[in-house]
């Protein structure tokens, strides 16, 4: 299957990699010409701009930062036009980049207008799990719509989850991130807590991962923050985006989010602080002595 990959980032790169190891052929598309060089040489082509990665493959990946990037890229911006200037009725894109079900909606109306089908697929794991390609894909579509794409799918993640309504992936990772950002922001305080009083952090790492504090965060994000290593793996600036996006689905259905609230208000305060494109376990630098 000839696939199309837009956006070879953090998470892009290592997904991109698995799906060529799994014997697809493959162009890919970054705004930045140096992220795409690891993928050419592992035999992936470089689109010369997204109508032509769109007219030569016939389902395409998105991992883009956030909606606006994601609309630029599929419905083409002033003077760059996007995927849909490209692509053929019937061919499919899968959206894996973290964004709410309204945004996801509207732009499938637009594709569905030109016979191409978008449809929302993000993804959990970070980035070892990209690499890995143990994801969990959180798909806004039926297991018999997703049939034909399982191949392409299956290369980047062992739980494909056909969650069967447009959108209904979106809103899934956001309660996922909801609960993710929201518990790492109360991790980074224990642990700026721990270093106050003299406790060293594989400590704090040790007893609370064998006891009912242990989580997936604190297993993926032990070793570096015993180490004092912020660099991403999942930048500030993307929580914030995230656990925003929560919060207006939280709003919007009425729901209270009194917790998320003030973690969010902690990974703003972060980004301000120049922390933006550390990891987003680095908000332990706001709150370490
Ligand atoms: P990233 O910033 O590392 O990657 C995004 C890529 O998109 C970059 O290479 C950038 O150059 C490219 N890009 C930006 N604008 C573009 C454009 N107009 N045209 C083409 N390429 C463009 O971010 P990431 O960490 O890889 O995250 C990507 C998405 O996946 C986000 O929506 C994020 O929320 C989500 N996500 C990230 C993680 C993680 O652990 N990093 C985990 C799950 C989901």
């Amino acid at each position: 299957m000839h696939v199309g990959f837009v956006g070879t980032g953090n998470m892009g790169a290592p997904m991109a990699a698995n799906i060529l190891k799994a014997g697809h052929a493959m162009t890919v598309y970054d705004q930045r010409p140096e992220a795409t060089a690891e993928l050419e040489r592992l035999g992936a082509t470089r689109a010369a701009d997204l109508p032509s990665l769109a007219r030569g493959a016939r389902v395409t990946l998105l991992s883009l930062p956030d909606e606006r990037v994601v609309e630029a890229v599929v419905l083409g911006s002033p003077g760059a036009p996007g995927l849909l200037a490209g692509a053929q009725r019937g061919d499919v894109i899968f959206d894996l980049s973290t964004v709410s079900a309204e945004s996801t909606r509207r732009l499938a109306a637009r594709a569905a207008a030109g016979g191409v089908r978008l449809i929302d697929a993000p993804v959990s794991g970070s980035v070892s799990g990209a690499r890995a390609a143990t994801l969990a894909v959180m798909i806004g579509a039926s297991q018999e719509d997703l049939a034909p794409w399982k191949p392409v799918l299956s290369a980047i993640g062992t739980h494909l989850f056909p969650l069967g309504a447009l959108g209904h992936g979106n809103i899934l990772k956001l309660l996922n991130n909801y609960v993710a950002l929201t518990s790492q922001a109360v991790l980074c305080e224990a642990m700026a807590l721990a270093d106050r009083l003299g406790i060293p952090r594989d400590t704090v790492a040790d007893v609370l991962g064998r006891s009912s504090g242990g989580s997936f965060i604190l297993e993926r994000k032990r070793a570096a923050l015993a180490a004092r290593d912020y660099r991403a793996g999942f930048f500030v600036d993307l929580a914030l985006k995230d656990l925003r996006l929560a919060l207006e689905m939280a709003e919007r259905a009425g729901a209270g989010s009194t917790v998320a609230r003030e973690a969010w208000r902690l990974y703003g305060e972060a980004s301000r602080k120049g922390f933006g494109t550390l990891d987003s376990s680095g908000l332990l630098k706001l709150l370490e002595p």
